[in-house]
């Protein structure tokens, strides 16, 4: 295993940061930890990373590769790290910057300067900033600053690498490019690796588990695909993209994750993408909406609707399914949810 926290809680005064969070990531692993502002994600990075204290208890533990390193300092850890605003040193050239850490080594761990130099110019061609090695920070854009700034967590030869919304502060088209390079990055260094996002797109595109966090706890955890085909509860759905809540009858022949609700009168959750318009009310019946508003730009169609109820419904397709129909705003459809999610906990169902 590479990292392993066990029985986790963290309290800040009466608040619980981290209620009991029990964790396991595999060597070699991308893990996203993923949640809404205050869900405790920094807070367990800080802890992996031994940033942070704990607070004591029965079976707590951290392990890298299967030993404790509780007790262990940061530096013993072969941690590194990239935080949004641990920010670069504003003074230091690029070179000077990725090199920190290896000059502040003393002792037998402490490399010679040409094999310093090495290895830093080694990272900066990873990094693809050949030639950029004698600019200071602020002569840099964003995303090559954040470039920096992982490579000077890489210097150190880490096992372990935890970034902290690495890419928060970047526009969106840097953002991707970015994600992409840390992907390759971690695949060809054989890195094992933990970020926090708040951003659902950035984990299910990044990571190879995601783990959905949630008021100090884990609320699911699971490869991309298991948490968003999936999710274990309400809060999962709705955390992981666009859902529509309806309420009415689940019939035997829906597809639904289980069968609490069959033949009752219960609400159940639709993604966009798994909804069905009609102009005319097709015989099983649909829910009478009208179309508010058409977006075409992007990979597919968003139709927003609003219900009998007052109540907006949001819809994907295809733009060759869009183009059959051709839907316009002050329409009146029918729509027919395709694929119904139902859960089984009362609280689930608190809306
Ligand atoms: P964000 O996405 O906003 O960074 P997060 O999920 O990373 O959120 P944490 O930073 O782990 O959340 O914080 C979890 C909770 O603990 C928050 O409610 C925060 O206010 C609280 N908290 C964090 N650090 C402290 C502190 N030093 N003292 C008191 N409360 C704190």
């Amino acid at each position: 295993m590479g990292i392993e926290v066990k029985k986790i809680t963290k309290k800040f005064g009466s608040f619980t940061a981290l209620d009991n969070v029990c964790l396991k990531i595999a060597d070699g692993e991308l893990v996203a930890l993923l949640g809404p502002s205050g869900s405790g994600k920094t807070t367990l990075l800080r802890i992996i990373a031994g940033l942070e204290e704990f607070d004591p208890a029965a079976g707590t533990d951290i392990l890298f590769q299967n030993r404790s390193v509780i007790g262990n300092k940061v530096g013993e850890r072969r941690v590194g790290f990239v935080f949004q605003h641990y920010a670069l040193f504003r003074h230091m050239r690029v070179f000077d910057n990725i090199a920190f850490g290896l000059r502040v080594r003393r002792g037998k761990d402490r490399l010679p300067a040409n094999e310093i130099t090495k290895r830093v110019m080694e990272l900066i061609r990873l990094i693809q900033l050949d030639g950029l090695e004698y600019r200071y920070p602020d002569q840099l854009s964003g995303g090559q600053r954040q470039r920096v700034a992982l490579a000077r967590a890489l210097a150190i030869e880490p096992k372990f690498l935890l970034l902290d919304e690495p890419f928060g502060a970047l526009d969106a088209k840097v953002r991707q490019n970015l994600r992409r390079w840390l992907r390759r990055l971690h695949d060809s260094i054989k890195l094992t690796s933990v970020f926090v996002t708040h951003d659902q797109e950035e984990a299910l595109e990044l990571a190879d588990r995601v783990v959905v966090m949630n008021r100090g706890k884990i609320e699911q955890e699971g490869t991309p695909n298991e948490v968003f085909h999936h999710p274990k509860n309400k809060f999962v759905i709705e955390f992981l993209g666009n859902v529509n809540l309806f309420h009415g009858r689940m019939d035997s022949g829906d597809s639904s994750s289980d069968s609490a609700g069959q033949g009752t009168h219960i609400p159940y959750f639709v993604r966009p993408h798994e909804i069905d318009l009609y102009r005319e009310n097709p015989k099983a019946g649909g829910i009478q909406a009208v179309v508010r508003r058409v977006q075409l730009a992007g990979a597919i169609a968003k139709i927003e609707l609003e219900d009998t109820g007052g109540k907006d419904v949001f819809v994907e397709m295809s733009h060759e399914k869009y183009a059959v129909h051709h839907f316009k705003p002050g329409e009146s459809v029918f729509i027919v949810p395709q694929k119904k999610v139902v859960f089984e906990f009362a609280e689930d169902y608190n809306i």
